[in-house]
Formats: C-alpha cells, structure tokens, sequence
C-alpha cells in the first residue's frame, strides 16, 4: 500500500472553485426566521430546487441553509461528468420498460440542456466541454457489454444514441494498452462541478434567495408551519425541501429505499503531453465496463482525474462513516486504474484524493416525493449519477412545492413506486460480502483470470435474487 496517498477531506475541485469565488462571503442563521420555502442543503438539488422555485414562482421567499459552504458535498467533488441516461437505457428498460426508459432519457437531454444554458452563459467559466461519453471495454470479460447496449439503443429506435466503437475507431479517440471497443454516446459534456455549485450558489443569491451556511438543521419539527432549528436559530417555513443527499439514508421514511456506497476520484499534476501522447482529444468523458467502474477524463490544463466507484458501503446509512472518505484501500483502487488504463500517467503526482458517499437506491434511479403532509419534500437515489439529474431534481422538487402537475412531476422519478432493497443485516453484511467478491471478479478478469469458485458465485448473488443494485 502507498503510505504516501494525498487523501484529502475536501477535492482538488472545491479548493480551485473557492480560490476563484469573488462572491464567498457566508453568512450563518442567528436569532427566528420565516420563509414560504426553506431548503435544506447547498449542493446542486438544493440551488438547482431554490432556482426553479424563484423562476416559477419569484414572489416566494426562500432559505437555503447549508451544514458547511455551498458546493462542499458531493457536488464539489464529483468526477464533473455531464449526462443523462441514454447510456443506462439497457439497464432502465429491463426494470420499467422500453418507454419509461426513453421518457427518462429524453427528461436528461431536457436538463443537459438547462445546464448547458446555464454553464455556457457569458461570463461564466465553469470549464463546460461537449464531446461526448466514451464506455470502453479495458478486458474480454467486459466486451459483452458493448453489443447489449448497441442492440438495445437499435431495439428502442434510437440507434443516434449509441453508436459501436470498434478497436481502431477507439484508438483514434485515445490510445491505451488495455483498450478494446466501446461506445460513444453523443450527448455528453465535462464540467467542473465545483465552480459550477459556486456559479450556482452566486446565482440564487442573485435572484433574492437567504443563503445560510456552516448553519446545520439539527431538528426539523413537522408541524403546520414546519419548524427547522439549527444551532444558533430556528426558521418556520410551511414547505421543506431536503436536499441532503447522504444524510437522508438515515431517516425513517427513506432507509428502505436508500443504501450508501462511495466513490473516490484523484486528480493528477498537470501533463498535457502525456494526454497528446495518447492521442486523447481530451474533451470525452470516458469509463469502463466494470461495475465498479473506473470514470476518468481530463482537465483543460492537462490533468487527469480518475476515479473508482468501487469504496465500502456505510453500515446503517450513516453519512459520517469514515469509510465513504477516508478508505485507503479504495483511493488506491482509483491511483491503480490510473496505473493500467493511462499508463501515459505513470510517472505524473498525484496532486490530491477524495472520497464521498454514493446514494444508491433500490432500482438505481432517484426519486422526488413529498411526505403524506405534503409540505416536506425530498430527493435522492442518484446512484453515482447526479450531475445532470439534480436538475431534474430541481425542476421535480420545485413542482412538487408548487403542486403543479406538469412534465416534471409526471416522471417516472415523482411517480414510480419505490422498491425497498433489502432490511438489515443482510443489506449491509451480505452487501459488503458482495461487493468484495465483484472487486475480486473484476481485477481477476482485467488480468485474463478466473475468479475463485466462492468469488464468482458470490458475486452472482443478487441476480439470482432478483436484485438491481450489486448486479454486473
Ligand atoms: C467521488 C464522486 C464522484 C462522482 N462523479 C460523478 C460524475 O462524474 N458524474 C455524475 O453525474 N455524478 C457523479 N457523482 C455523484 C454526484 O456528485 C451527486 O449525485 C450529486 O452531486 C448530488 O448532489 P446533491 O446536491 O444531492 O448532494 P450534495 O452535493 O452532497 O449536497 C448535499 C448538501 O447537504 C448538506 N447537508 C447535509 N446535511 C445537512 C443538514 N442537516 N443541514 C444542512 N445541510 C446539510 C451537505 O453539507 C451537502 O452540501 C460523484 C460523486 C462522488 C462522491
């Protein structure tokens, strides 16, 4: 093990985005307050949601409140890899159907739009490069894959959305040792999620939203109106919004339907003659075919970031599990897909390495719903893919607070019944057994060997139990 691992609490992301915010005043709740809408965290569902809602509606008023500084979640430290769901449609289509699917595809190139318009508005430099979404197969065992996504796109009548890349069309995007075919899919873009939270963030202020940060919720009273109280202040408000992420794996109505995985990405030094070498045109954002998939791309100054989705699930849903940020074993899984998929890179630093939690649901999609009293609502479930969906977070949970019935809260994310996975301890032991058996599948499978016999039967485990979450 590398004793030497720059495992970082924040990101490299969040450190550049706060070094270029003009605007990073904060400002703490002291002393009572009222507000029509309270919205409880400052990652991308919160300000996408405190945005809508002042769009849709600009007379509300609104409290955004945030544990620590706008952006510090997952949103700031994220791999900023921008797309919908055109490249899950397989995996969509088998749970809810071939039309589900493509109306869940269709709402991501709805909110690739709306962050695009966002992103690219003058004056903003929030690093947003369109150039598509690679999955590349890095072993045999991964080249299945490419034709159950090519047929599937061609069975749904959408053969545009993914198209088949053979070896030699990969090399000419980026060349690797351990690279084989893949899939391009078009619709797709790089960002830098950190500045993009802080462009957020400047924004709702802008439009007349309170924002409050390093001011916690440390009780939320449901009551009419609802009572939020935090260590310094309290807000009555009569609608809620919890854009917590994480932290809402722990509450009673949510923990059936939310496990928490983590994923830990490392960025490089800067080496852009490493990136011309392999003849990477560098715009992509690429992956694997590994379940614990290695994400990668790169930055406009020629640093890689790579990451492994691969970190230890938290034993209860507890957000502050140091496994989801500090698991060494994991950072090096990401330093090691570095190692053998961009080997250009092998003698370039490590600048930092971080970790956060993944908010896996039961059928890997989020969800947007309102409690029974309707007035406190939420959204979660993104599954390691919440860069575009937290703007459909945001236009779902901003109708949800209004009570309109329109295209967004008539999706699939506001409608579906939600599937439970399953109750402890099997969610979590069985889950972590599976987990470390998949890990042990796939490195023995990039190496062109067998798995052992309990390895590979393990890992088979949630299919043949019907689940969605654990399966290859
Ligand atoms: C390492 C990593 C890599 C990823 N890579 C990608 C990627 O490339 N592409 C992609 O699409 N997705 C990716 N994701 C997922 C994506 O980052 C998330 O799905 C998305 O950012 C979730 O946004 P959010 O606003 O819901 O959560 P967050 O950004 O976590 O925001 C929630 C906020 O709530 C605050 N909070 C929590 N409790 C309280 C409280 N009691 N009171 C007040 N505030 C509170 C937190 O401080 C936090 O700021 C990645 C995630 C990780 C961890």
């Amino acid at each position: 093990m590398n004793e030497a691992l720059p495992l970082v609490k924040t990101s490299w992301w969040f450190d550049e985005a706060m070094t270029n915010d003009a605007n990073a005043r904060t400002i703490s709740l002291t002393g009572k307050t009222d507000a029509d809408v309270v919205v409880v965290g400052g990652g991308f569902t919160g300000l996408w949601t405190a945005l809508n809602l002042k769009e849709k509606s600009p007379g509300l008023r609104i409290v955004l409140i945030e544990a620590g500084l706008c952006g510090s979640g997952a949103s700031g430290k994220n791999g900023g890899k921008v797309h919908g769901y055109w490249s899950a449609l397989p995996g969509i289509s088998a749970i809810l159907g071939p039309d589900a699917a493509l109306e869940i595809a269709r709402a991501g190139s709805k909110a690739q739009d709306g962050i695009r318009a966002f992103a690219t508005l003058k004056g903003r430099d929030l690093w947003w490069k369109e150039a598509g979404n690679i999955r590349i197969s890095a072993a045999p065992a991964q080249d299945t894959k490419i034709q159950t996504a090519i047929l599937c796109a061609r069975e749904l009548g959408v053969p545009d959305s993914a198209i088949e890349l053979s070896h030699a069309d990969v090399e000419t995007r980026i060349q690797s040792p351990v690279f084989r075919g893949g899939v391009f899919y078009p619709e797709a873009a790089n960002i830098h999620p950190a500045r993009l939270a802080r462009a957020l963030r400047s924004a709702v202020i802008d439009c007349g939203v309170e924002v409050y940060e390093n001011t916690p919720m440390l009780h939320l009273e449901r009551s009419s109106p609802n009572l939020i109280k935090t260590a310094n202040g309290s807000i009555e408000a009569k609608h809620v919004v919890l854009a917590t992420n994480t932290a809402l794996a722990k509450m009673p109505e949510i923990s059936p339907h939310l496990t928490l995985f983590s994923s830990y990405a490392l960025m490089t030094d800067a080496n852009p003659d490493a990136i011309d070498r392999m003849y990477w045109q560098g715009g992509q954002g690429i992956s694997d075919f590994r379940m614990f998939v290695h994400y990668f791309r790169a930055t406009p100054d020629g640093r890689v970031l790579m990451g492994s989705g691969s970190g230890p699930i938290s034993a209860t849903g507890d957000d502050t599990d140091p496994g989801l940020t500090m698991d060494r074993s994991s950072a090096q899984r990401a330093v090691s897909g570095l190692r053998r998929l961009l080997p250009e890179f092998n003698h370039t630093l490590t600048a930092q390495i971080w970790g956060g939690g993944i908010d896996v649901s039961a059928d890997r999609l989020p969800f947007f719903k309102s409690m029974p009293c309707r007035t406190i609502h939420y959204g979660a479930g993104y599954s390691g893919h919440g860069v575009n969906a937290t703007y459909i977070g945001g236009q779902c949970l901003s109708s949800l607070v209004l009570g309109t019935r329109d295209y967004w809260s008539s999706l699939p994310f506001c409608t579906r019944t939600l599937p439970s996975l399953p109750p402890e301890p099997i969610r979590t032991w069985g889950g972590s057994l599976i987990r470390q058996s998949i890990i042990a599948c796939e490195e023995a499978e990039e190496q062109q060997k067998q798995a052992s016999l309990y390895d590979r039967f393990i890992a088979e485990m949630p299919k043949l139990f019907g689940l969605k979450v654990g399966t290859r």
